[in-house]
Formats: structure tokens, sequence, C-alpha cells
């Protein structure tokens, strides 16, 4: 509809009517009229969770708006639909998985509470993986509807700049448009790394990208890597019943408070996943009956290991979406070293109409939520006179790993480095979820440390929580350490019992007075 139309008229960027694009450069002559000169007031180059939100935005407030979106296919040939990462390849078929594992943990505390099981229950993957392929299906194509009830033109083209203010889109037929936009935004985001040293890697192994739409089960897997998306899919597979080992380099998910991290994969030991600890792979090769034998070597000893698996995941991070851009020829930075697109505060790159969201974007956490809000707020000081910046403190994010773990700002080791030990007080305890108890799991893990100032404020610095339901639990306490909650808010706060979360309302031991910080009683 926006084609039929933009041919014989265009929006005035000046007026903000629709008129002949002529009758529109006449009227505000002396004055720039953008759609006189632009096809677009903004494009947005990928289709994910932030060039999406933007998009959106900016059409509401009445612009004229296109964006392209493109999957070019993994290594493995894996392809999807619009919506970015977190749709398909990432949040929310992890979400459902880790759903599908924790309710095989369910089906077994059931009985416990008093359901009969008939027999042996098992976990059968192409059901549950077509299932949440078609869920997938269905956000690709709201996402789709959406964009055309905003009327933003969407175009499944892969975006490369031809100059600063005109990108050429190419279809996957090969067919070339050429769309010249005021404001241009790079959405692109990025795609999981395969290591370079290692042979056999890209040609046997599977990214995240492919995991989730495979149509059989993996069957016996090796996860390389200890971040979120390794101990993720590796809690996961665990739990649907499956042999899982992972491979750690160095620490498990660095950045967070080591201690929690500690516990997220003593617990994942506990529930049978198999670690590898300070081992890096040195080979893959595929045996004559298809398994994959995968070498490795200990960091330490030097020494060598081998085993056979039938799926080797490399899940060791994720490299930023610029390749095809063109990012040179215009002037837009990046940082030699990460590859991502240096960014001003506001989002604006070193070309100042061209700007830079979500994962591709240097410095910004690559999370969705964040690049969803940055979207928003861009598209408002772009087009809506705002002039709010995105805050990207204390930004709330959870590990769904087997037992979650929650957290908001600072870990226990960086407030240390930032404050100094003598300042900071920590509050902790170990407390056994109610439905632990007649199901009789244990509760080793559960655990919840709030680091506070240790002046006599006591603002709140970080908060985590390791137990079930920990995305919920973190999304609430979040508003108040947002709002500068200190440790007496956080005591006057009512908890809500029986619950998990009342636990954070009621920590009164510290570390440093080495008590026994075991919950015990109500
Ligand atoms: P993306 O969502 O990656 O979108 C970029 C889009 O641009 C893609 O569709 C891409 O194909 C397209 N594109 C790239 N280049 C071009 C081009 N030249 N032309 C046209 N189109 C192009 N975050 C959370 O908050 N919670 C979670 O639970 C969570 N789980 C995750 C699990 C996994 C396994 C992974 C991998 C990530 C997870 N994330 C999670 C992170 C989250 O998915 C990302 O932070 C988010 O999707 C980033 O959004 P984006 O808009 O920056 O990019
Ligand atoms: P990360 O970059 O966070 O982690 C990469 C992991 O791979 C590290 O453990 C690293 O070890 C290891 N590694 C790297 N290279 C090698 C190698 N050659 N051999 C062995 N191990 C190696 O990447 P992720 O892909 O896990 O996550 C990317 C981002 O996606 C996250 O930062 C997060 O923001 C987002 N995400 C969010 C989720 C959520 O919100 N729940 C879930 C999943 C992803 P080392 O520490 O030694 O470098």
């Amino acid at each position: 509809m926006f084609d039929a139309v933009a041919s014989m008229a265009a929006l005035c960027g000046q007026c903000r009517l629709w008129r002949r694009a002529a009758a529109a450069a006449q009227l505000h002559s002396g004055v720039r009229c953008l759609s006189a000169k632009f096809d677009y007031d903004l494009l947005v180059i990928g289709g994910g969770s932030g060039g999406l939100a933007c998009s959106k935005e900016a059409a509401l407030s009445g612009k004229k708006v296109a964006v392209l979106d493109f999957v070019e296919p993994s290594p493995k040939g894996t392809s999807w639909g619009l919506g970015g990462t977190c749709v398909n390849v990432g949040c929310i078929p992890k979400k459902l998985m880790h759903h599908a594992a924790l309710l095989g943990g369910a089906m077994k505390d059931a009985q416990k509470f008093g359901w009969l099981v008939p027999g042996q229950f098992t976990h059968d993957w192409s059901t549950m993986s077509e299932a949440v392929q078609n869920y997938i299906r269905s956000l690709n194509w709201g996402h789709r509807v959406q964009l055309n009830d905003k009327n933003v033109k969407f175009l499944n083209h892969k975006g490369t700049f031809k100059d600063e203010h005109s990108v050429r889109a190419v279809s996957k037929s090969g067919k070339e448009t050429v769309l010249t936009a005021e404001n241009i935004v790079i959405a692109t985001g990025g795609r999981p790394k395969y290591p370079s040293d290692v042979p056999g890697a890209a040609e046997y192994g599977l990214s995240s990208d492919d995991l989730f739409w495979l149509k059989e089960t993996p069957g016996k897997t090796l996860v390389v890597g200890a971040s979120y998306v390794a101990l993720e899919c590796a809690g996961f597979l665990t739990g649907i019943g499956l042999d899982v080992s992972v491979m750690v380099r160095s620490i498990p998910l660095r950045g967070f408070d080591q201690q929690m991290a500690h516990l997220v994969t003593d617990y994942m030991e506990s529930n049978g996943t198999k670690f590898l600890w300070k081992c890096v792979p040195t080979k893959v090769e595929r045996m004559p009956k298809g398994q994959l034998e995968t070498t490795w070597r200990h960091l330490e000893s030097g020494q060598e290991g081998k085993a056979h698996f039938d799926t080797v995941l490399w899940a060791v991070g994720r490299a930023p979406e610029t390749k095809a851009l063109n990012l040179e020829k215009i002037g837009v930075e990046v940082n030699d070293k990460t590859g991502k697109v240096i960014v001003a505060a506001n989002d604006a790159t070193s070309v100042p109409h061209i700007y830079a969201i979500g994962d591709v974007a240097e410095g910004r956490p690559e999370l969705t939520p964040s690049a969803i809000k940055a979207g928003k707020l861009l598209a408002r000081r772009l087009f809506n006179s705002s002039t709010e910046l995105m805050n990207y403190d204390n930004v709330p994010t959870t590990v769904f790993t087997p037992l979650e773990y929650g957290c908001i700002g600072l870990s226990e080791e960086e407030a240390v480095r930032r404050h100094g030990e003598e300042n900071i007080e920590v509050f902790h305890a170990f407390y056994k979820p109610l439905e632990f108890t007649v199901s009789e799991r244990d509760s080793s893990q559960c655990y919840i440390k709030v680091v506070c100032f240790r002046n006599s404020e006591q603002k709140i610095l970080g908060l985590h929580f390791n137990g079930p339901n920990a995305g919920e639990v973190t999304q609430g306490f979040s508003l108040g350490i947002q709002c500068g909650a200190t440790y007496s808010h956080l005591m006057s706060t009512v908890g809500i019992h029986p619950t998990c979360a009342e636990e954070i309302t009621k920590l009164h031991i510290t570390k440093r007075s080495g008590l026994d910080a075991t919950v015990t009683g109500c």
C-alpha cells in the first residue's frame, strides 16, 4: 500500500501531511522538505528485538518507516522468519525448552504429592520441537501483521550501505532495490561464533541457531562454552533426559557473581550434567557410524581426552553482524577488537544520522528488553521531541539454568573492586523452597545475597537470587533497586508467605559475621 501511495505522494516532513512530492517541495521552498529528498524518514536494518521496536515506535509518530530483515542461513543451513534472535533462536525457544525440562522434574515431584504417574515417562524431542517451532512461526506472522498494521514497509532483503543515506536491499532471489532515508538505524544483532582453530568445528558442530530447529533429538551432547547460552542449553538438554557434558575453558558465567555461578553449576552437576573443567577442544572428527569423536586438552595438566558424542554444540560467544553492511565505506566506526559499532549515549554512530542499537552496538547488554527499550527511546528522540536516553544501569537479568539465577546490579567481586571490601556489606541466606520439602529435593544451592554499601544508608548495589522462578522474583525487586532502595527499605518490606521471594525481605546475616546463614523455620 505504501509503495503505491509513495509513487504519487510523500508524507511531508515539515507539515506531516500527505502531498504530492513535487507540491510538498514547492510548499516548503527554502525549507527542506524531507520526504521530497528521501524515500523514508527512517530505515531500520534488522528486524529483531531492537529494530522492530524502533520502527513501530517511529511509525506511531506518523513517520514513513521501512525495515529490512534478512536471515543468512547458519553454516548447517538453518534459517527462520521475522523477529530476530530472541524470537527464533534465543529467548523464546530457549525458555520453552527450559520449561519442558522443568516439567520433567515436576513430574518426578508429582509422585511424592500423590500423583500416580503410570510407568516410565520419557521425553519426545520431535513433539517438543514441532510445538515450539509452530509457536515461533505464529510469532513471525504476528510481527509481519504488526508492521503492516502500523504502515511500516517490510522487505525481506539484506541491506548494505551504498552511501550515507542509501541502502542497497537484495532479496533471496537477487532482486535489488535502493532505499534512501534521512535516518538509518543499524539493528543487525549478532550470530554465534565457531572456533577457528579447531578442525571440524564448523563442519560437524552446531550452534544455538541450529539446536532449536532440530527435528530429531541431538542425543548425547557436548556443549563447549560456559556462559549463558552454554549453561542454559546444557541445562534443558539434561533436563529432558539427554547425556550432556559441558566443556569449561576457565570460569562459568564470566562477568557474573562467581559464588552464584558456581552454585548454578553445582546444581547442574547434581542433576546429571557432566563438566569438563579447564579443558579446550582440539579436534572434532566424524566416525564411520556417524558419532563425533571430540578430542580436548586439559589446560593445566596438558593431558588429552577423547569421547564420542552425537552432537557438539558450540556456545563460545557471538559476533556482531556487520560484515554485509559496508560500514568502512560510509565511515561508521567499529571497535577493532569486538567488531561492534561504536555509539554515543544517544545511539549515534560516528555518522550522526546513522544509529546503532541492540547486540550490534558496543557496550550494550546483549538482552532483548534493553534492545527494545533502546529502540523505542531512539524513535521518540528522533521524532517525538524526547530527550530521554536509555539507562543501562541496573538492568536485571536471569540465567534460565535448571536452578535459575537472577540478578541486578553489581556482583560481590565488582562491588569490592569498585568500593573496597571494608565499604561493602553482604547479607545472605541459604533457604529451602517450600516445594522442595515434600519432594525431598536438595536445596543446597538455593541461595540469596544482597550486596550493600556498608555506610549508614546501606544503599543496595546488587541483588542475587538462586532458586525457582528467579526471573519473576528478580523483576519485582529490580523496581526497588532502580528507585535507589537501601537495606532498610528491604527490611521494611513485608514478605508474601510462603514464597522464596520473601526470603529476600528477611536477610539479616552478614557474610562478615561468619554466622550460619541457613534459614530455619518460617
Ligand atoms: P537480533 O534480534 O539478533 O536481530 C537482528 C536481525 O537483523 C536478525 O533478524 C538478522 O537476521 C537481521 N540482519 C542482520 N544483518 C542484516 C542485514 N545486513 N540486512 C537485513 N537484516 C539483517 N535475551 C534476553 O533478554 N533473555 C533471554 O532469555 C535470552 N536468551 C537468549 C538465548 C540465546 C540462545 C541467545 C542466542 C540469545 C538470547 N538472548 C536473550 C539475547 C537476545 O536474543 C538478544 O539480545 C536480542 O535478540 C538482540 O536484539 P537485536 O535487535 O539487537 O538483534
Ligand atoms: P559469552 O560471550 O557470554 O560466553 C562465551 C563462552 O564461551 C565463555 O564461557 C567463554 O569462556 C567460552 N569460550 C569462548 N571461546 C572459547 C573456545 N575457543 N573454547 C572454549 N570455550 C570458549 O557468550 P554467550 O553466547 O553465552 O552469550 C552471548 C550473550 O547473549 C550474553 O552476553 C547474553 O547477554 C545473551 N544471552 C542472554 C540470555 C538470558 O538473558 N537468559 C541467554 C543467552 C544469551 P571464557 O570465559 O574462558 O572466555
